[in-house]
């Protein structure tokens, strides 16, 4: 099971140019596509559903060009875009029958069958009966998994789906969605490093439509061990560090500015050497905005 992305590119018709030449390959299990706010991964995921089409560039799923046979593609492929609708009022097991309907699965027996194992997937059995437009944020999500699930897909893409969830929600989502890399392709974007620290065997950075790391987390994290540095700083030190440093990141630690460094050799006496994560590896290719 593989899934091709080579060289696709998409330029808006506003101008804003999306995707650079984006070459990816994605074998079965969770991949995470990490990358800030606009870095392009919507994009990406929207055309890989094959809802807009590239400029140029190709996707191949196990050997064929998707866009070649779209609809054939999409029977094989599960979309929970970021923002999905749900029908006022009614309930998690009146919307799934009604989508196994439209996908197709006609025997009453065989729809009713599968949307009990899919609600029991997600943790959503005891709530079945209520409007899943009450539901809170991380059911909402669950519910849209096992929508994306009736039909078993072999490509599941899920758009930012731990925005806006509470810790625990956001377990829960993981456990859920850890589920499904023995079977499927699993394609993640988010912007939340923990994300793909917690779920992802493969990953690739984005920012500003390109690619710009590639690897299985930890051998990435492992490729930037011992240049790691961190120091308290004022704001008038870490400006003086900026010039002569490579700041990959700062962050508030007890009241106090805590500047990361990445660098081969000490960058002076009194910093301290620590673990190289998956944050700082992320740092190191899209650097913080300056405190
Ligand atoms: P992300 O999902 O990483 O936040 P997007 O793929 O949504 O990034 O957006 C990438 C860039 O393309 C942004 O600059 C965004 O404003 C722009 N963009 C996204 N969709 C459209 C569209 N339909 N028309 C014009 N510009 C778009």
């Amino acid at each position: 099971m593989e899934l091709e992305i080579h060289d696709v590119s998409k330029t808006y018709a506003n101008g804003v140019q999306a995707l650079k030449a984006v070459n990816l390959t994605i074998g079965k299990g969770m991949f995470g596509l990490l990358g800030p706010n606009g870095a392009g991964k919507s994009s990406i995921m929207r055309t890989i559903a094959t809802l807009q089409t590239p400029d140029s560039g190709e996707i191949r799923f196990d050997g064929q060009n998707i866009f070649a046979n779209p609809t054939e593609f999409r029977r094989q492929l599960g979309y929970l875009p970021q923002d999905f609708g749900v029908y006022a009022n009614a309930s998690a097991t009146d919307m799934l029958d009604y989508f196994a309907r439209l996908k197709g699965i006609r025997n009453a027996k065989e729809r009713k069958n599968r949307i009990d194992e899919l609600l029991d997937l997600v943790n959503l059995t005891e709530h079945c009966h209520k409007a899943v437009d009450t539901y809170s944020g991380g059911m909402r999500q669950r519910f849209g998994i096992a929508q994306v699930l009736l039909t078993n897909p072999k490509v599941i893409i899920v758009d930012e789906p731990t925005a806006g969830l509470d810790p625990a929600e956001r377990n829960r989502f993981y456990s859920i969605l850890h589920q499904l890399t023995d079977s499927a392709i699993v394609i993640l974007s988010t912007h939340i490093v923990g994300d793909v620290t917690n779920l992802c065997g493969d990953m690739g950075i984005l920012n500003r439509g390109a690619i710009l790391a590639r690897g299985k987390p930890d051998e990435l994290v492992a490729s930037i061990e011992r240049q790691i540095w961190h120091k308290s700083v004022s704001r008038d030190e870490l400006r003086q560090l900026r010039l002569a440093h490579k700041v990959i990141s700062t962050r508030i630690v007890k009241g106090e500015i805590q500047a990361t460094i990445q660098s081969d050799t000490a960058p002076a006496t009194n910093f301290t050497q620590s673990a190289a994560d998956l944050e700082d590896f992320y740092f190191s290719y899209v650097p913080e905005l300056a405190v």
